[in-house]
């Protein structure tokens, strides 16, 4: 499957559900959205041409695009990242992929206090699938992966 199409398809899995049965945004006043302009969201390979225009993407000293917004945006065209944050969905090495939370995320669902929607979750697992069926989509995934495995192990030395 072409990148572009691959996207598409993650996009789409996510279109009719949220994190929550609720707006989180209304828990922390739309927290994820409020960076500056070093903090962004990462992009998959070839998001740049999918994404809001009006998301500002810049390129990081290891070769990783990001999407530094303003804090609004077209939420029909918000990048990936957004649309699956906080969770992370971690493939193993057999293409298996579970939902974890996001190591990387600051948001206070991190503490359990609310219920995952099921079909977010559902939605999150999917996307992890899809993201294995084009190659270049799929290495960038993989390293992703492999970041989020590597912030576990440390993790568990302190637990
Ligand atoms: S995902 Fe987390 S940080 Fe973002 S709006 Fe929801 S509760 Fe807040
Ligand atoms: S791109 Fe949109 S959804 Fe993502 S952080 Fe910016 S305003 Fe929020």
């Amino acid at each position: 499957m072409k990148k572009e199409n691959v996207l598409k398809s993650c996009y789409s899995v996510l279109r009719r559900t949220t994190p929550l049965s609720f707006d989180c945004g209304k828990i922390c006043n739309g927290k994820c959205c409020k960076g500056d302009e070093k903090t962004g969201m990462l992009l998959f390979p070839g998001e740049e041409k999918l994404i809001d225009p009006d998301i500002n993407v810049i390129e990081t000293d290891n070769g990783y695009k990001l999407a530094v917004c303003s804090g609004n945006c077209d939420r029909n065209k918000r990048p990936l990242a957004c649309r699956i944050y906080p969770l992370f969905p971690l493939a193993s090495e057999d293409g298996e992929v579970n939902v974890i939370f996001d190591f990387r995320a600051d948001c206070p669902l991190s503490k359990g206090e609310y219920e995952f929607n099921r079909s977010f979750i559902k939605a999150v697992r999917r996307v992890g699938k899809y993201l294995l069926l084009n190659e270049e989509t799929s290495q960038y995934y993989k390293e992703l992966c492999h970041i989020q495995n590597e912030q576990i192990e440390i993790f568990k030395k302190f637990i």
